[in-house]
């Protein structure tokens, strides 16, 4: 199409109903399609979702704003359909970019009675109660790999499935998994790596067989699930139902789930649904071409008033029809600002306490004007908006683009400052110097405190390599002192599910990762179930450690103060403390509330030895030592000065 402006195009072409998409209406199923430049589009109604089964194949009547629609005097639940679009005498048929279901590998949509795919009790599953942001404490893993590995001890046939978060009981010799280890560990919220229907795995291959992997990051079909998580992937309705099943599950158990949207991309560009429904519409552009800002062949161009339409309209339906918890935007550096707090608004209107957080930066250059993007610089103009805080994940294990690299836990001093920024929420501080790159947040809610994700390589393995002088026992002081710093920080907790149990992603023979000479996957999305799954034995060998990490959740949890909301109260609640060593960082966090006013102290000591520090006046007592203990009964009291172990974190509470 040779549109040159696209906002004058819109101000004239744009659509605001809330009916495109397929909607059954009493005994009748009215489809409605946008498509104000196409010279005709027709209505294909299939039996299946694949193969040769078409019923009827009707011409489409163009109506107001170029919106193009039809009715059939039928309920068609279950029934399957696309579209055909012409443009310049040559036609296209695709799913509607507005399916919310879909027949097997996303070709066609399916018209579906919502209504009759939930389960019992659904109406009254209740959003657990997240009062804000800083309160979660969230657990990032991906649905095949929490249950694939036998160790998991869920059924065979929910293996790699939705429904395998919904088995309780389930061990690993005596050790829990799945869901109960989810429970005991005390995280929050699921953070998951996409459900949408993606493209690159081959949905009739059961995924206990699939020999392909993909965690996800291909977008299909934006409202539609992903069919190989579900137990019959060719009947629309299953994959719908088995998700409810397991929201319910997690649910039922106060845990939230987390989506993770991927609205900055399509897995193909010219074939791609939207580009067949309006060509470059949907997608930004440069020299007359898709541009390339995510680094995966092209990128949605949220700023077009039917994009930003189609984003909100997607996330509002996940979250009402779903009852999701959450929203993690992939490369949301991309979409514009205005979009994303209208993203924000909409899901206060849904419920306030929904979250929402995203990566700050981009992957490649965009044509959009960087002033315009929600990027990490930009951050007070979205700030109710979660960003992942890399200067944080870099200061505590050294930089994830240098494998070699070494962070504070690894001994290296000169991130004592980003640290400490870090850990006061990386807002400014009257304390620290300077309005560096890493104090982007307005309030603590917006940053995102972790030191390990789906990206990259595990913190364990990043240990291993960056320390490979260090004895492993060493490196398990390191791994518990970085959780300690993501968990005692302000901001928005965020963990990967196996890393409290020293997860490792080690290389299989081809694998395509580039670097001979490490033995560990850095890049896993499309590496093997051995690379990427959950190796239940795991827990059970590192059971220390994993006792560690849920002291940490567990004392966060009582603290309130270190869960402070808002910057005021991190200037006024917070200080540091001179404890003798510019490297030990000593913090105090008071909590004011007459009802259950404490003071609590804080050392971090990074040294391979131990250390004696300096305390601020008053007297002590242990509440978290480097074993994860709380010493409170001992009725020990320290004053003065204190001795930290090596490579420790150690928590005081003021007598
Ligand atoms: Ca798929």
């Amino acid at each position: 199409m040779n549109i040159q402006d696209y906002e004058k195009f819109d101000r004239e072409n744009a659509y605001y109903g809330s009916d495109l998409g397929a909607l059954i209406i009493d005994n009748k199923t009215q489809f409605k399609v946008w498509a104000p430049e196409a010279s005709a589009v027709f209505l294909n109604l299939y039996q299946e979702g694949e193969g040769d089964n078409l019923i009827e194949s009707n011409p489409m009547i163009r109506q107001e704003k170029g919106v193009w629609a039809i009715t059939v005097y039928k309920n068609l639940d279950g029934i399957f359909y696309t579209y055909t679009f012409e443009y310049n005498g040559v036609r296209n048929e695709t799913i509607d970019i507005y399916a919310k279901a879909c027949g097997i590998n996303g070709e066609r949509g399916a018209v579906v009675d919502f209504s009759s795919t939930n389960p019992k009790n659904w109406d009254n599953v209740k959003n657990p109660e997240c009062v804000i942001p800083c309160d979660a404490v969230i657990y990032e893993t991906n649905v095949r790999d929490f249950s694939i590995d036998i160790t998991s001890g869920v059924s065979e046939k929910n293996r790699g499935r939705f429904l395998a978060f919904t088995e309780s009981g389930t061990s690993y010799k005596g050790t829990a998994t799945c869901l109960d280890h989810l429970k005991s560990l005390g995280i929050t919220h699921v953070h998951l790596l996409p459900v949408f229907d993606f493209s690159t795995i081959d949905e009739r291959i059961p995924i206990t067989e699939n020999q392909s992997y993909n965690w996800g990051y291909d977008p299909k079909n934006y409202n539609c699930l992903e069919g190989s998580y579900s137990t019959n992937p060719y009947d629309p309705k299953v994959r719908i139902r088995e998700f409810k099943e397991m929201i319910k599950a997690l649910h039922e158990n106060n845990i939230g789930v987390i989506m993770d949207v991927v609205y900055n991309h399509t897995f193909e560009s010219e074939k791609s649904s939207f580009h067949k429904t309006f060509p470059f519409y949907y997608h930004r552009t440069k020299n007359n071409w898709f541009s390339n800002g995510s680094g995966c062949g092209n990128e949605l161009a949220s700023e077009r008033a039917m994009v930003r339409k189609y984003i909100l309209d997607s996330v509002e339906f996940w979250a009402r029809e779903y009852k999701i918890d959450g929203f993690r935007f992939d490369l949301m550096g991309l979409i514009d600002i205005e979009t994303v707090n209208l993203i924000r608004d909409k899901l206060n209107e849904i419920n306030p306490q929904i979250l929402m957080y995203g990566e700050g930066w981009t992957g490649g250059e965009t044509p959009m004007s960087s002033a315009k993007l929600a990027c990490k610089w930009n951050s007070y103009q979205f700030a109710r908006v979660g960003l992942f805080n890399d200067n944080l994940r870099d200061a505590v294990k050294g930089s994830v683009f240098n494998i070699y690299d070494k962070g504070f836990v690894s001994g290296n001093i000169h991130t004592v400052n980003t640290i400490k920024r870090g850990l006061a929420g990386s807002v400014p501080h009257s304390q620290l110097i300077g309005n560096d790159e890493a104090c982007f947040a307005y309030n603590p809610s917006q940053t995102v405190n972790y030191c390990e994700a789906h990206d990259n390589h595990t913190l364990w393995d990043k240990l291993a390599v960056s320390t490979e002088n260090f004895t492993a026992d060493e490196r398990i002081k390191m791994d518990k002192l970085s959780a300690a710093i993501v968990l005692l920080s302000q901001g928005v907790p965020f963990l990967e599910l196996g890393q409290d149990f020293l997860r490792s992603k080690p290389k299989i023979p081809n694998d395509r990762e580039t670097d001979k000479n490490i033995p560990f996957n850095g890049n896993s999305y499309n590496a093997p179930d051995e690379t990427n799954s959950i190796k239940w034995n795991q827990k059970a060998e590192n059971i220390s450690v994993f006792r560690y990490y849920k002291a940490l959740i567990s004392l966060r949890k009582k603290y309130p103060q270190l869960r402070l909301r808002k910057r005021e109260c991190i200037e006024s609640q917070m200080r540091f403390f001179n404890t003798g060593d510019s490297s030990i960082i000593g913090y105090t966090l008071e909590n004011n509330d007459p009802k259950s006013k404490s003071v609590i102290a804080i050392l971090l000591n990074p040294y391979t030895d131990n250390k004696t520090a300096n305390l601020p006046e008053g007297e002590y007592t242990v509440i978290l030592n480097s074993n994860g203990e709380d010493e409170l009964k001992l009725n020990k009291t320290i004053s003065g000065q204190v001795q930290l172990d090596a490579i420790s974190a150690l928590v005081l509470l003021k007598k």
